[in-house]
């Protein structure tokens, strides 16, 4: 068959679309979140459902094409997508469907994290996300996960009972705990490598209105509150998910006028019960710093807290992530990041530290492919700017933040947080132990590396 014909046949045979160079919904179809990555690619096969997606795994093979899968579409590097090859999209596969009696939820695979508060919250109930609403629920999951919830309930994966599979050749399968056990260990952490899941069943958990928002200080302050934060944070309750970022207060309303523009410190909290708890769970931390200029905690619907900052990150702008994984914060690191992030380059570039405590450390380690258990934090420097004239400026103040931090921190970092210009042997330090097991299962599930759009694990030899 020519190439053109199989492209027919596999119009033909999808219910979605297929969309190519040319067409006129194909810039927007390819368009990414991170305006930085500029990807190019032959084929976007829009699916709609299973057999779709079967459709699309196994043209993408037997074409021997550079095959990508899409889920939000969120990746900092763009690993939704390539250059030249097949885009397996699901973005269009949007279903959500709640058991309030067993409190799970069944997600397809193109939901944000917001399509599922969305669904979710009517019956009271929350799955630990991130901390953005239009995050694709795919790429987080299988990367691990983290946000508000998870002290209390654990990393997304800790919530993932099943997943709908489909291999790399072409063939379907559920992974739980009792069905393809390894590939069900291998997802949970281990990324895009094994297969395109369909869709994810989760536990859910009651959560409704919560006790949440921001708190500012200037940057003058930013020592205080990082060590009174770090000695805080194991004496919090778990129903606290607090994060601590150094960052810049917004120059617009409703932040106040005269602090516009000026380097802060900024605490940022869930707290998951009723309000007045929420003032007791963080009161300790506002006793032992300076007063803030501003502290706009306060109850609101989970789904609000879970939305809040997407205003700031609408799609398109410039985006540069550098990531590690933190076991403790001394005081010299302290000062590193407050003498880095004096340097950012824009208003919106930031550095988060997001707690891995709690429940993260009560499953096992080897229970999943995640492996830094005994992490502390996961960090992220996001270097951000509407303009893409500043993408050079991004990389630099990126690369050099992370650079002064990085012997403060631990070898491997979040997948999610890198981009894909890594040093080697950094998926390696990310996985540690866990990682000659991930590419034995890679050699069972895709041993041609069909999926090598992602943080790669290369199957085992
Ligand atoms: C503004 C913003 C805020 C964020 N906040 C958080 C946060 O709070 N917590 C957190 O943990 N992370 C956070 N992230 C990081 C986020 O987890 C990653 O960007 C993740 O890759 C997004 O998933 P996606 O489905 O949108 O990505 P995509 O770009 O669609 O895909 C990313 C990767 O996942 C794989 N993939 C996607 N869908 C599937 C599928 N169905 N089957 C198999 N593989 C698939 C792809 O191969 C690709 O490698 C944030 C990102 C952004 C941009």
């Amino acid at each position: 068959m020519s190439n053109e014909q199989a492209i027919e046949s596999l119009k033909a045979n999808l219910r979605g679309k297929l969309v190519q160079p040319g067409d006129s919904d194909y810039d927007a179809v390819r368009a990414l979140y991170n305006g930085m990555i500029d990807k190019r690619p032959r084929l976007v096969a829009r699916c709609v459902d299973v057999a779709d997606v079967v459709a699309a795994v196994n043209f993408g093979r037997e074409q021997g094409l550079l095959t990508a899968i899409r889920g939000g579409g969120h990746n900092g590097p763009g690993l939704g997508s390539c250059d030249d090859g097949l885009v397996i999209d699901l973005s269009l596969m949007k279903s959500v469907r709640v058991d309030p009696a067993s409190r799970t939820v069944r997600v397809d695979a193109g939901c944000t994290s917001g399509d599922v508060d969305h669904a979710t919250h009517a019956f009271g109930l929350a799955v630990p996300f991130g901390i953005v609403s239009t995050t694709g629920v795919a790429g987080l999951t299988l990367g691990g996960g983290t946000g508000y919830l998870t002290r209390k309930y654990g990393l997304t994966i800790d919530n993932l009972l099943e997943a709908d599979v489909v291999l790399a050749d072409g063939s379907f399968v559920t992974a739980s705990k009792s069905q393809h056990p390894d590939l069900f260990w291998a997802l949970r952490g281990g990324g895009g490598n094994f297969g395109v899941v369909t869709s994810f069943l989760f536990q859910a958990h009651p959560v409704g209105t919560v006790y949440a928002g921001p708190i500012f200080w200037l940057a003058k302050d930013a020592k205080a509150v990082m060590r009174a934060y770090r000695e805080f944070l194991p004496t919090a309750p778990e129903e606290l998910g607090t994060f601590v970022g150094l960052k810049t207060v917004p120059p617009m309303d409703p932040f106040p006028k005269e602090h516009w523009g000026q380097r802060a410190c900024a605490v940022i909290s869930c707290y998951s019960g009723a309000a007045a708890d929420g003032e007791k769970a963080i009161a300790p931390l506002l006793k032992a710093v300076p007063a803030p200029i501003f502290n706009w905690m306060g109850p609101m619907p989970f789904p609000a807290i879970q939305s809040m900052f997407d205003p700031f990150f609408p799609k398109g702008l410039q985006w540069y992530w550098k990531g590690d994984f933190v076991k403790s914060l001394p005081d010299e690191a302290i000062d590193a990041h407050i003498a880095q992030a004096a340097e950012a380059p824009t208003a919106l570039s930031l550095m988060h530290l997001y707690p891995i405590d709690g429940a993260v450390r009560r499953a096992p380690r080897d229970g999943t492919a995640w492996n830094t258990r005994d992490a502390t934090w996961s960090m992220v420097i996001a270097a951000i700017d509407p303009d893409a004239k500043g993408a050079d400026a991004l990389k630099r103040w990126g690369r050099a933040y992370w650079k002064a931090v990085h012997p403060f921190n631990l070898e491997g970092a979040y997948v999610n947080f890198m981009m894909d210009d890594e040093a080697d042997g950094r998926i390696q330090a990310t996985y540690g132990d866990n990682y000659p097991r991930l590419a034995q299962v890679k050699r069972k599930y895709d041993p041609n590396n069909l999926f090598r759009v992602n943080q790669n694990v290369r199957p085992a030899a």
